[in-house]
């Protein structure tokens, strides 16, 4: 049989991993790192790019490029690229797709089924959206799994004699998430998991923009909708500034110019560990409140907790680090790479559903991050009150479950009842996120009280099934959930796989050469006038040469640049603006 793949469809970065011989490891994209931006592109004759040279483009073109889209995962929006239309899902497919073609010229085999992670905090919309994701790109995709949940299988396969109590701290480029969990004799039991959906690395990077265009006498908001293109330029400037300062003391970010670009002499401002420290201080107290109900949920202290996991890249971060070293009291783990313990997850999960020998002492639970539950009405005082959230399934309960509630009908011979699905934890629903509808419909006549019974089934992927019948007539209902779009039909799928059949890819031999081009073109506006003109020359002799097609034109061109590069001192691989990940 094939393998099965693991991977990991971040926010920023998305990476992929495959179980070989006795352990997870992760496969290297066409530019031989592990790590593939999570951006894509649609280049001027139409084909489209992934990853690295996509994030470089994005610094020149935005409009050419989509990015980010994981946070539309599960909604109707659209994203606009180079004029054309595209759906969080499709956009995420391409990613997909790259991801495939990497790991099937690492495995030297077709791939055709993927554990694919996702938030634990992603609802049923988000998983199914993930799901489609990886249909569109041709992909099964056999378990989706909770990334601190993919995190801490890393940790308890390496670890499996262990008997204690871990908590995964990740926090990526968007999303927050942290996890409680036991490991014992090989059985990795999840205990409790909670988290934010909008709070990442790009907030903190906000902060640092926000603190510099205040000292510019400018205010964020407004700035973005003044001038968008510096604050784009700004925003690629502290996101390097950021990083740099998990390393520094003290940093330098130059301001661009209101039309974005970065002139030699531009006006600089000196951000120090301080600054930062205190300029994300605000975001750092949102952290503890997850933490906290992870905690409690789970029936757990803080120095009851034996290891500390930090994972995703935004908790390289030092002022993150002395946070949770400060509420654990104890330093954190960090075994693993923080960028890379979620997919190497994936793949043990992958291991696990292939029945690989080699984790055939392994166990793991999980559990549904949020309570689910429907709409009714409540009788208080004679009076009918609309709008209350009864749960069905508890938030920590372990997966899979399926429960079952008994409703009645309001009123005499009601022939009718509109089971409407919400996920939170408000008793009130218009607090909480209504995730789909469910119609039950000839009701036999009757009085008020008719027995409806409401069955709600998570299964392993955190995919939610709604089932209902009226206790009289036997008659049985099986809910569509039909709020999003995330729910294709079968018609609709094939429509969308047809579009995206129309898209070309770039050739995956040729990206280095697309990144270096882009790259350079993006440092067209940092060299020094006089330098300029035989720079852009050897980019055009480049980008002609990667235009005829033939390899030693390209690579004569090619080494010129980077001759050229190497003179003005620019290094490709350490490029400033995030460019960098590693
Ligand atoms: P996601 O899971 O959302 O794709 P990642 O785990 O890749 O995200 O983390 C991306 C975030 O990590 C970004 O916000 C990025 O700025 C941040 N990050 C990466 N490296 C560093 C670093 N050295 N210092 C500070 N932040 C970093
Ligand atoms: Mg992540």
């Amino acid at each position: 049989m094939s393998h099965i793949i693991g991977i990991d469809l971040g926010t920023t970065n998305s990476l992929c991993g495959v179980f070989l011989g006795d352990k997870p490891r992760l496969i290297p994209n066409a530019l031989g790192k592990m790590l593939t931006p999570s951006v894509v592109a649609v280049l001027e004759d139409g084909q489209i790019l992934v990853g690295e040279a996509a994030r470089e483009l994005r610094v020149t073109q935005p409009d050419r490029c989509a990015s980010t889209f994981k946070r539309l995962m599960g909604s109707d929006a659209r994203v606009e690229m180079a004029g054309r239309a595209f759906t969080a899902p499709e956009l995420s497919s391409m990613v997909l797709k790259s991801l495939k073609a990497d790991a099937e010229k690492f495995l030297a085999e077709e791939v055709t089924d993927a554990v694919i992670t996702v938030p634990a905090y992603f609802n049923d919309n988000q998983r199914k959206a993930t799901k489609v994701a990886g249909e569109l790109a041709g992909l099964k995709v056999r378990r989706i799994i909770n990334e601190p949940t993919a995190a801490a299988l890393t940790y308890g396969f390496h670890d499996r004699n262990a008997e204690k109590k871990l908590i995964v701290v990740d926090l990526g480029g968007g999303t927050f998430d942290v996890t409680l969990m036991e490991v014992f004799e090989g059985t990795l039991e999840i205990v409790s998991t909670s988290g934010e959906s909008f709070l990442g690395g790009e907030d903190f990077t906000n902060r640092l923009v926000s603190v510099i265009l205040k000292q510019l006498g400018m205010q964020l908001e407004l700035a973005e909708l003044q001038e968008p293109l510096r604050v784009a330029r700004l925003r690629q400037q502290c996101e390097d500034a950021k990083r740099r300062l998990s390393e520094q003391t003290d940093v330098e970010v130059k301001v661009p110019e209101k039309d974005g670009t970065l002139p030699e002499k531009a006006r600089t401002v000196k951000i120090n560990r301080e600054t930062f420290a205190a300029a994300v201080k605000p975001l750092l107290d949102r952290i503890a409140g997850p933490i906290g109900k992870a905690l409690r949920d789970g029936r757990s202290e803080a120095q009851e907790v034996d290891d500390v996991i930090l994972v995703g890249g935004a908790t390289r971060m030092l002022p993150l680090v002395d946070f949770v070293r400060d509420y654990f009291g104890r330093e954190p783990e960090a075994t693993f790479n923080p960028d890379e313990v979620v997919c190497l997850g994936a793949a043990v999960q992958a291991a696990l559903i292939a029945d690989n020998r080699a984790v055939d002492d392994m166990v793991m639970t999980d559990v549904c991050p949020f309570t689910l539950g429907v709409n009714t009405a409540k009788e208080m005082g004679g009076q009918v009150k609309t709008g209350y959230f009864v749960p069905i399934i508890h938030r920590n309960t372990t997966i899979p479950v399926s429960k079952e509630h008994v409703f009645s009908t309001m009123v005499p011979n009601q022939q009718e009842v509109l089971v409407d699905v919400y996920q939170g934890e408000n008793r009130k629903v218009e607090n909480n996120l209504k995730i789909g509808e469910l119609r039950v419909t000839g009701v036999p006549p009757g009085p008020a009280g008719q027995e409806i019974y409401i069955r709600f089934t998570y299964d392993l992927n955190g995919i939610l099934e709604v089932e209902a019948y009226v206790a009289k007539s036997e008659k049985k209902f099986r809910a569509v959930l039909t709020q999003h779009a995330a729910d294709l039909t079968d018609a609709e799928l094939e429509a969308a796989v047809a579009n995206l059949q129309t898209l070309k890819y770039y050739p995956r031999e040729d990206q280095a050469n697309q990144k270096l081009l882009r790259f350079a073109e993006r440092m067209v506006g940092e060299v020094s006038p006089y330098q300029r003109e035989q720079f852009e020359d050897a980019i055009d002799m480049f980008e002609q040469a990667m235009g005829t097609g033939d390899r030693e034109t390209v690579e004569n061109a090619r080494s010129t640049l980077e001759q050229i590069l190497a003179m003005l001192g620019i290094d490709p691989d350490q490029a400033s603006g995030g460019a960098s990940f590693e």
